[in-house]
């Protein structure tokens, strides 16, 4: 059987050519990390709790209009996206004050914002993803004005969208992270959203409790990070299969 070609390996997955021109095949691992890669571990079933749930919301972004790079999911571990040029830059949008803007501006965790606010970090790990503003963005060419206006609009889009779907199932989207991808038709260009969207990349409370079930229960020794995922997951009524996803896969 022929080796697939890996494009990339970044901290939690793996990016492999996929089977067609312009497609690509994104493996979740179970690798967590926070703190810029400070903190390390493996934890069983995570790559597969976070397959099924991207798939999840990007498949309900995509529904209703908003474009992402995702196509479907082939199998526990993997999916199937366009590929794209990814933008380097971490578009956080925030809905209750959290994490660094509550460290940075001194605002208590879970205050409320007075409107969404979306911020930019420029994605470099050796820098530890600095925040930077428009200014920079376009002095250096990361995106065009223009460019940034459709990121916005997208970011706010993907807000509206998951906040909605977390709030009808007792969660609260406290903020989150997203990446923006170039996808060029003919002499188009068009902007998606890629990555993935879920617990890793997002804060969400239990709005009841405050309970976290994202990843600052790995970041903060919260307990089990996978039974925070699969309460996420299990809410939603989107359990994955049976088993890890740890066994041979099969691409197609
Ligand atoms: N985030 C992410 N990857 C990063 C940095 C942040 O997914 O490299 C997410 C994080 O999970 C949170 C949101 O973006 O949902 C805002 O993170 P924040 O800036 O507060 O950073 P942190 O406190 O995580 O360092």
């Amino acid at each position: 059987m022929a080796r697939r070609t890996k494009i990339y390996e970044g901290k939690a997955k793996i990016l492999y050519e996929g089977p067609e021109p312009g497609t690509i095949v994104q493996y979740f691992k179970d690798d967590a990390t926070a703190f810029n890669a400070e903190k390390k571990d493996v934890i069983d079933g995570k790559g597969v709790l976070n397959n099924r749930l991207s798939e999840f919301f990007m498949t309900g972004l995509n529904n209703i209009g908003v474009p992402t790079h995702f196509l479907r999911r082939l199998n526990m571990r993997e999916q199937l996206c366009r590929s794209c040029e990814i933008i380097p830059l971490e578009v956080i949008v925030r809905n209750y004050a959290a994490g660094s803007l509550s460290k940075r501006l001194g605002i208590e965790e879970g205050t409320p914002l007075p409107r969404p606010i979306v911020e930019y970090c420029y994605k470099d790990d050796k820098l530890g993803d600095p925040l930077v503003t428009e200014e920079h963005i376009a002095a250096f060419g990361w995106a065009s004005q223009q460019d940034m206006d459709d990121i916005v609009s997208l970011a706010l889009r993907v807000n509206d969208f998951m906040s909605g779907v977390m709030m009808a199932v007792g969660i609260r989207l406290v903020d989150f992270k997203i990446e923006i991808g170039r996808v060029y038709e003919g002499d188009f260009q068009r902007l998606v959203v890629a990555d993935e969207i879920s617990p890793d990349s997002c804060r969400l409370w239990d709005i009841k409790t405050g309970q976290k079930l994202d990843k600052d229960v790995f970041r903060r020794d919260l307990g089990s990070l996978t039974d925070a995922y699969a309460e996420v997951a299990r809410r939603l009524g989107i359990m994955p299969e049976s088993g890890n996803g740890t066994g041979p896969v099969a691409v197609n």
